[in-house]
């Protein structure tokens, strides 16, 4: 029973324990690729600012040297110091120098403020001529040597990063070289390649934008005193300054799923901010995870299934090895039996052969004599006589040697009286030698054809009616009965004995049950056996005269 119930649960729990833990690994797995993919996209962010900053930092540094190296230049210190026949050819050499560099231009302004020299010169945008001195980077360069301002130019209204450098004759300022800087390109280039980049000063102003639509907001509040309207309106183009979106910094990806990396830029104080999108690594890492823990469960179900079907196999073949040899032992157990049976029945079998062959004895000498005499016709009648004697010498041979016939049949088609006459033969001097009287009526239904085994149900009989013998005292009768329903047929074979003790009525049919001095207690328990294997049965009651047994067999 508990075995059943193991063999039931045990797939069935089983299945739920890797679920269950295919559940636990899912959750875990999600939060540890998610994790995972978060601290990787970072990283990669920071790399990726890093490498940003480096290339915009490198970019600054070239175009800060030309103001540089222009200051020292013979030829600009000649124009700004009033000898405009340099004009022409300062023009020239600055729009080359502005092409060559990619500045958005390069001009130079004279102590006052007057543009002198411009590369654009031949634009109508030109700034020759035009007046600078209201720009702040042109009065700080002037009173500090260098400046440098971020401002949306006055003629084109496209914003850039003006650089100037100071130039002196001696102690006295000529005036300044001028170069805008401008980042259409670069911001080309972050808005093709990342979800977002731009760049702030030390107030937190946007300058550089992937979008342009963030340029000029700023990303903290700022101090309303350090500002002047004027001059926001000047730099900006507007006085009032919008506020940037907020990205997350950390790993909290509540308030939007961008995140955002700071980078400073080694110079102004400038600060590059660049913007990435983890969810499609979270979503390909959860994925993987997924597809792992998927996995992972497909191969433990694989293991499980394998060692189930392993196991049960296993069992099977316990099983089936158990079952062939408890069937060799009920083999042996039967065989036991019928050889037990044969012992008993042995002195009367002998009685039955030495009769026919004192018999033979006798007709053989007489016959003899009868030849000898030249009485061939009386001769020939023993010859007859002694024929018909050996014939029943082989009928009890044969008997004999079938029932002790090892092999078992399948069950066949067979008249049960078959096997009523063979057991009444081989029992019969029993019957004789005890004076026990054999009743058997009504024959006709003993004609009826049962599905059985010629040697099985011999032996059961004989071991039913051995059993009759032993109880039935002398003078005592034996009477068989057949009796017929729909499927089966019974013989009954009832004593005239004390009927079954109650002491041993609940165990019967179990082995070793006896009450005899010399009895084993296996008869019974090997005929129980035989009658269930053949499909039928055997029961038994007490009766008025004694007890009764009757054999059920099914009809053929
Ligand atoms: P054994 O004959 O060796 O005792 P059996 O299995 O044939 O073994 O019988 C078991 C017991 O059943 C007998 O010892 C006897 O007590 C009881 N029994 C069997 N048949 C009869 C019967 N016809 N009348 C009374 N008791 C019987």
């Amino acid at each position: 029973m508990s075995k059943g119930i193991n063999r039931w649960y045990l797939p069935v729990l089983a299945t739920l324990g890797i679920l269950l833990v295919a559940l636990l690994a899912l959750v875990a797995t999600d939060r540890a690729m998610r994790d995972a993919a978060m601290t990787e996209t970072r990283a990669a962010a920071e790399a990726d600012a890093a490498i940003l900053a480096a290339g915009l930092e490198s970019e600054l540094e070239k175009f800060s040297l030309v103001p540089r190296v222009l200051a020292n230049d013979p030829q600009v210190r000649a124009l700004l110091g009033g000898d405009s026949s340099q004009r022409a050819v300062l023009n020239t050499r600055l729009e080359d120098l502005a092409q060559q560099t990619g500045a958005a231009a390069i001009y130079l302004v004279d102590a006052q403020g007057m543009t002198e020299a411009a590369s654009n010169w031949q634009l109508p945008t030109s700034f020759v001529g035009s007046d600078y001195s209201f720009r702040s980077y042109f009065a700080e360069a002037l009173a500090q040597g260098t400046a440098s301002e971020f401002a949306l130019g006055t003629v084109s209204r496209r914003p850039g990063l003006y650089i100037a450098q100071r130039v002196n004759d001696g102690d006295t300022p000529l005036g300044v070289v001028a170069l805008k800087v401008e980042f259409d390109a670069i911001e080309e280039s972050w808005r093709e390649a990342m979800v977002g980049a731009f760049v702030t000063d030390r107030e937190g102003i946007v300058l550089i934008a992937s979008d342009p639509d963030w340029r000029f907001r700023t990303t903290r509040p700022i101090a309303a005193a350090t500002r002047s309207e004027a001059s926001d309106a000047l730099r900006y183009g507007s006085a009032d300054l919008e506020s940037m979106p907020q990205f997350a910094t950390g790993s909290d990806l509540s308030v939007t799923s961008l995140m955002e990396r700071t980078q400073p830029v080694a110079r102004n104080g400038w600060d590059l901010h660049l913007i990435v999108d983890p969810l499609p690594q979270i979503d390909a890492a959860v994925a993987n995870g997924r597809l792992a823990v998927l996995l992972g469960l497909i191969v433990s179900i694989a293991i499980v299934g394998g060692v189930i079907f392993w196991v049960r196999r296993r069992e099977a073949r316990a099983e089936a090895e158990m079952a062939e040899h408890t069937s060799k032992l009920r083999d042996q157990l039967q065989q036991a039996n019928r050889l037990a049976t044969l012992g008993q029945i042995t002195a009367g079998v002998g009685h039955e052969i030495r009769q026919p062959v004192a018999a033979v004895r006798v007709f053989a000498e007489n016959g003899e004599k009868l030849i000898a005499a030249g009485n061939q016709d009386a001769a020939s009648e023993n010859f007859a006589k002694i024929i018909a004697l050996t014939a029943r010498i082989g009928t009890i041979t044969e008997e004999l040697l079938g029932f002790s016939r090892r092999a078992a049949h399948p069950p066949k088609e067979m008249p049960l009286s078959q096997a009523i006459d063979s057991a009444l033969f081989l029992l019969r001097d029993r019957f004789e030698r005890e004076s026990v009287t054999l009743v058997w009526t009504d024959r006709s239904l003993a004609d009826t054809p049962v599905r059985g085994e010629h040697v099985r149900l011999e032996q059961v009989l004989i071991n039913i009616l051995q059993n009759a013998l032993d109880a039935s005292p002398p003078g005592g009768d034996i009477r068989i009965d057949v009796a017929l329903d729909a499927d089966f047929c019974r013989l009954a074979v009832t004593d005239s004995g004390s009927g079954i003790n109650p002491d041993i009525a609940d165990t019967l049919f179990q082995p070793f049950a006896t009450t005899k001095e010399t009895g084993v207690g296996l008869g019974l328990a090997i005929s129980f056996d035989i009658m269930r294997d053949l499909g039928g049965n055997i029961v038994w009651e007490n009766t008025p005269s004694g007890a009764r047994f009757i054999m059920v067999i099914p009809r053929a």
